[in-house]
């Protein structure tokens, strides 16, 4: 694959990234939340309950890439506050996303892991911005984007010094409609031969379904991937943004268990 350098695998020696306590790359990672922060009760509350269910992250969007501008937009600043909050009370380590260059130093003050969207995967700019700084960054598939270009996305992040880069395949584009994307699983698998960065699956963003999210969580699992990140809400009939797709806390508690028990099988059949 050309010009993959930094990332490539080398003898085996695979990174892992840590935050906190947390190690992706080792065990299996769970990163759940809703997808954007509305407002502080239904983030705390969230967090206590991915917390209670096992999740070792929160996610929640502070600044929503949306694709219309009339849509909801994230609350920007006050959600930062109220993840630090929310971090404060669980422990839980936060993953937010960051949509610009011009934010970059200050989200950085709030998230402990700066998520790149698919719409941003070649956002050159903010590639480089974010390699700057000293935190690990999860960096999302674009929906068109192939593998090779993918991790050329990962290289300008440790060609700027950051090598704490976890991938995160969320479904890409095809002609498929029943389907908000199409998890591409063999991309775990496929990563695993050419990189040593660690590697999640967001079955959310891939299915856009409640009810597929399961099975694909059990897929990510016995494909080898280190993690999974998953929309959660406390109340998925309220959610402001990606309502089909956000998991009720009991919804989600019961998948944990499977996954947890599929994950040790996993490890005891290698
Ligand atoms: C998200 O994780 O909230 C998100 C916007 O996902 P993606 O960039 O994969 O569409
Ligand atoms: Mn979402």
């Amino acid at each position: 694959m050309k010009n993959i350098k930094l990332s490539a695998l080398q003898e085996n020696k695979r990174t892992v990234v840590r935050v906190g306590d947390v190690k992706v790359g080792e065990g299996f990672c769970v990163i759940a939340g809703p997808c954007s922060v509305e407002n502080e009760r239904q983030t705390i509350e969230t967090a206590k309950a991915v917390k209670e269910a096992g999740a070792q992250m929160l996610r929640g969007g502070a600044f929503k890439p949306r694709t219309s501008p009339y849509a909801f937009q994230g609350l920007g600043l006050q959600g930062l506050k109220i993840l630090k909050k929310a971090k404060e009370e669980t422990g839980l380590p936060i993953v937010t996303e960051v949509i610009d260059t011009r934010d970059v130093p200050w989200v950085t003050e709030y998230a402990d892991v700066l998520q790149i969207g698919a719409r941003n995967m070649q956002n050159f700019s903010l590639l480089k911005e974010v390699g700057k700084t000293q935190k690990p960054v999860l960096l999302k598939r674009g929906m068109n984007s192939t593998i090779e270009e993918w991790l050329n996305c990962a290289e300008y992040i440790l060609d700027g010094g950051n090598y704490d880069v976890i991938l995160c395949e969320r479904g890409i584009r095809t002609f498929e409609t029943y389907t908000r994307n199409t998890l591409d699983i063999s991309a775990v698998p496929a990563l695993r031969e050419l990189t040593h960065l660690p590697i999640i699956v967001d079955p959310s963003h891939a299915s856009g379904r409640v009810s597929l999210i399961p099975a694909l969580c059990f897929a990510a699992v016995a494909s080898g991937a280190d993690g999974i990140m998953v929309e959660v809400h406390i109340n998925p009939s309220e959610a402001v943004c990606d309502q089909e797709q956000a998991l009720g806390p009991e919804q989600f508690s019961h998948m944990m268990k499977k996954i947890r028990k599929l994950h040790k099988f996993m490890v005891d059949l290698a």
